[in-house]
């Protein structure tokens, strides 16, 4: 990782694909972390778009990381919409996630964001976390720049080990008092009382974006100044529909950065971007710190 970029050789693979043969041993890798002791396979991670993807890691000096819901997804966490079943079918996102909403009625928007912490402190870090937070540790070591942007709200990253994370959305762990603005971590589950209680007496909402809410000035701007900065841009679990991770992407393609996506569906960006790679990130990552290993 220490290599100029002007020995950026393999990034002309432009739309590699994981071939055939090595879906089934994706799959199994799906399932949960294997050490990479155990990819000792090199039919498994010799695949070229791992390799390509490795190669430009390798030759990176500054690397940034978008994750989106489908990396969570893949921890077992519902995405948003998901979310909405059950008792809270007869709702929409718009009577659930406002700031108006939550002046309403506080008790049952705390409530169903409980019911979501609930499920989270259930979910565990997958192989694709663990992955970032290794690759993280590993480009730090050798002198690469690594930042790591997300819109997902569930902390897994960190508990994956990843540092400095920048937070998008805000997080679902975060309770911010209406009344006096303290904000503080809540790990405990469920909450004893909806709305949950500052020590001041006000009511707590949850550290989360909501609809018509502006995002955190701070993590914007970490964010673009981590897309123009870096040469090497992973967009990992997102659509990319959703601003700002569009935008971000094309910052990073102006001033001259790799782009690559890593997705089980295709997106509005795979047209644009130097290396695809079609499957889940828990599976995938791993098998490009393999990969890495040989570089
Ligand atoms: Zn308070």
């Amino acid at each position: 990782m220490v290599a100029p970029r002007s020995t950026h050789a393999t990034a002309n693979a432009r739309s590699g694909q994981i071939g055939v043969a090595v879906w089934s041993r994706l799959e199994a890798l799906a399932e949960g972390w294997r050490s990479l002791s155990d990819l000792t396979d090199r039919e498994t991670w010799n695949d070229p778009a791992v390799q390509s993807c490795a190669g430009l890691i390798d030759n990176a000096q500054s690397i940034a990381v978008l994750t989106g819901a489908g990396v969570s997804a893949e921890s077992g966490i519902p995405t948003f919409r998901d979310a909405l079943t059950g008792l809270w079918a007869r709702f929409d996102p718009t009577q659930l996630a406002t700031p108006e909403a939550f002046a309403a009625d506080p008790a049952l928007v705390t409530r169903w964001y409980d019911e979501r912490r609930v499920a989270c402190a259930r979910c565990r870090a997958n192989a694709g976390h663990l992955a970032l937070a290794e690759l993280e540790r590993r480009s730090k070591a050798a002198g690469c720049r690594f930042r790591l942007i997300t819109q997902n709200v569930d902390r897994l990253h960190q508990l994956a080990g990843s540092s400095d994370v920048v937070e998008l959305h805000g997080s679902l762990w975060d309770w911010r008092c209406t009344h006096c603005g303290e904000q503080r971590e809540e790990r405990a589950v469920p909450f004893a009382e909806y709305p949950p209680r500052c020590h001041c007496g006000g009511p707590r909402r949850p550290g989360v974006v909501w609809f018509g809410e502006p995002l955190p000035s701070e993590a914007i701007a970490a964010a673009w100044a981590a897309a123009e900065d870096c040469d090497l841009f992973l967009s990992i679990g997102t659509s990319g529909q959703v601003e700002p991770a569009a935008s971000l992407a094309r910052v990073a393609a102006q001033t001259g950065a790799r782009l690559v996506e890593i997705n089980p569906q295709p997106t509005t960006q795979s047209d644009v971007v130097d290396l695809v790679m079609r499957g889940p990130s828990g599976a995938l990552l791993p098998l490009v710190l393999a990969a890495l290993d040989a570089c």
